[in-house]
């Protein structure tokens, strides 16, 4: 029996943040080099001006050096100078190799996943993923690698035969975002080498400790210059890396904003680009879903890296028959979401936010959404810190064309509009300037084959969401850029087609 009051319910029903005995997560002597790792070793020297914060706790861990043109233009050139050599390795030496980093990192994965966790605040259920993840591409970029084919030779000319060869790019700069600091970079360095590119690899700002642990654990299996970390901010180090002439290929995972800063940098010297940017996934209930399962699902779907995830299922159109149930699932899983700091227990599925802008940023766009309309159902505030806590958030009646419904939030907040019927949800899901993920909830079998043709989606899942595999390709359509990551489609991407023919008439 409860002796409560509504009022004391109401506050005892408010997440807590769970919090951990508080030790350090990584020891000091377990910490990366502080610096740059250029030709094979780490540069340290110059001064260390950027603060890096655990999210979760709010204290400074360490201060790292920015690079400036030297330390870019000598990472470009040893990469260029590695690839001479890298460049014309075999197939299954490059697999060997990928191989090796792919063990390393699985021996490593628990240091790997404090490091990430330091940096980010990820609760453990997903550094773990994310490690595991980052050797299973290496490990897939290493079979791709040794049946990765052009077209086949034969003579399409009379006397002229022609063969097809897939050559390397060259260097390639890559720049990474802050919510998987050690996976986005495995995306796009494990197709890299697998082709015999070289790289230039700039972390975010805020989160380059795993991928310089990374390199330092793995420096004796890379041979020097083949990877190369250069830290800095974006608008220097990254807008620098863009325009850089040495560069061959820019590849970034990031804003729509620094996707267009990145492509109008690498325009003067025409070299390629490859883009993953931003996305607003559209989650479409029908009538006929089964609305326990999809309430499930969404829970881990959108608050998954505590919603700062580009494909993130933050968006849902739900029909106006069913919304009302829905929302009653969808609030009363929300509420039971266990949210705190990495150390607080396996069982943390939402983490802090990974900086107070970033906070001030999620909750500037709650407050927004309620002045156009919409309701907070669950959640809607900040946690008491320390740390960069907010509630996992439910807003409902969310209009059309309002910020919310159009605009990606990254952070722990799903935003939910009703639909009448079926032509409306696809209009209205297509309606955004981003094309990275969607998914579609349904038991009608034809629907399930048709909608997903209908949306302008680079991924369309159906009765499920943010499942992905190695295997398959990665990448949006508009806004959300035109490059693909994962499979075979990403090596593909990072290396080039050369026509040869050959006259052999006598
Ligand atoms: P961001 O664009 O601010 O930063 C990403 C990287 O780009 C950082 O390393 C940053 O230093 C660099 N950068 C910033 N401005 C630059 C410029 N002018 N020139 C060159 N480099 C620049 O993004 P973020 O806040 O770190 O990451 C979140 C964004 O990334 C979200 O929009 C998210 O959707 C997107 N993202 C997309 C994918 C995908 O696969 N499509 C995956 C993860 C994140």
């Amino acid at each position: 029996m409860t002796t409560s009051t509504t009022t004391e319910r109401a506050a005892d029903q408010r997440v807590q943040v769970r919090r951990g005995p508080g030790g350090p997560l990584v020891a000091e002597t377990e910490m990366p080099p502080l610096g740059h790792f250029v030709d094979g070793a780490f540069d340290t020297a110059g001064p260390a001006s950027a603060p890096l914060v655990d999210p979760s706790d709010e204290r400074q861990v360490a201060l790292l050096p920015q690079a400036d043109t030297t330390v870019l233009d000598r990472a470009v050139d040893a990469a260029a100078a590695a690839f001479t050599t890298w460049g014309a390795t075999t197939p299954r030496e490059r697999a060997e190799l990928l191989l090796a980093i792919a063990d390393r990192i699985d021996a490593e994965a628990d240091l790997l996943g404090r490091l990430e966790a330091l940096d980010t605040g990820k609760p453990p259920s997903v550094t773990a993923d994310d490690v595991s993840s980052a050797a299973d591409v290496f490990r897939f970029s290493a079979g791709a690698a040794r049946s990765l084919t052009g077209l086949g030779t034969a003579d399409y000319v009379a006397d002229h035969t022609s063969l097809v060869l897939r050559e390397p790019v060259g260097v390639v700069g890559v720049i990474v975002p802050w919510n998987y600091p050690l996976l986005m970079a495995a995306w796009k360095i494990a197709p890299i080498l697998a082709v015999g590119d070289t790289a230039v690899v700039k972390p975010a700002e805020l989160t380059p400790l795993s991928l310089l642990k990374r390199a330092e654990l793995t420096a004796d299996i890379v041979p020097a210059g083949v990877l190369n970390i250069v830290l800095g901010r974006g608008r220097e180090v990254g807008a620098a890396m863009s325009s850089h002439p040495g560069v061959d290929l820019i590849a970034l995972t990031g804003s729509v904003g620094s996707g267009r800063a990145v492509a109008s940098a690498a325009a003067e010297s025409l070299k390629r680009v490859h883009l993953e940017l931003g996305g607003k996934a559209p989650v479409l209930v029908f009538e006929d879903a089964d609305l326990e399962a999809t309430a499930e699902g969404l829970r881990s779907a959108s608050f998954w890296n505590s919603g700062q995830e580009c494909g993130a299922a933050t968006r849902v159109l739900v029909h106006e028959d069913v919304a009302e149930r829905f929302v009653e699932h969808l609030v009363e899983q929300v509420r039971q979401i266990p949210v705190g700091t990495p150390d607080a227990g396996e069982d943390i599925e939402v983490g802090p936010l990974i900086s107070r802008t970033h906070r001030e940023r999620v909750l500037a766009f709650i407050d927004r959404a309620q002045q156009d309309g919409a309701r907070v159902a669950v959640g809607g505030s900040a946690l008491p810190g320390p740390g960069f806590f907010v509630e996992p958030t439910v807003l409902v009646d969310v209009q059309e064309g309002t910020e919310a419904a159009r605009e990606e939030v990254f952070g722990p907040v799903i935003t939910v509009e009703t639909f009448a019927d079926e032509d409306e949800a696809v209009r209205r899901a297509n309606d955004v300037v981003y094309g990275l993920a969607a998914s579609v909830w349904t038991r009608d079998a034809a629907r399930s084959l048709d909608v997903p043709r209908r949306l302008d989606f680079g991924t369309v899942w159906v009765n499920s969401h943010l499942v992905l595999a190695s295997e398959l390709p990665w990448g949006g359509f508009k806004g959300s850029g035109y490059g693909r990551d994962l499979s075979i489609h990403a090596l593909e991407d990072f290396s080039r087609t050369k026509h040869v023919q050959i006259n052999h008439g006598r």
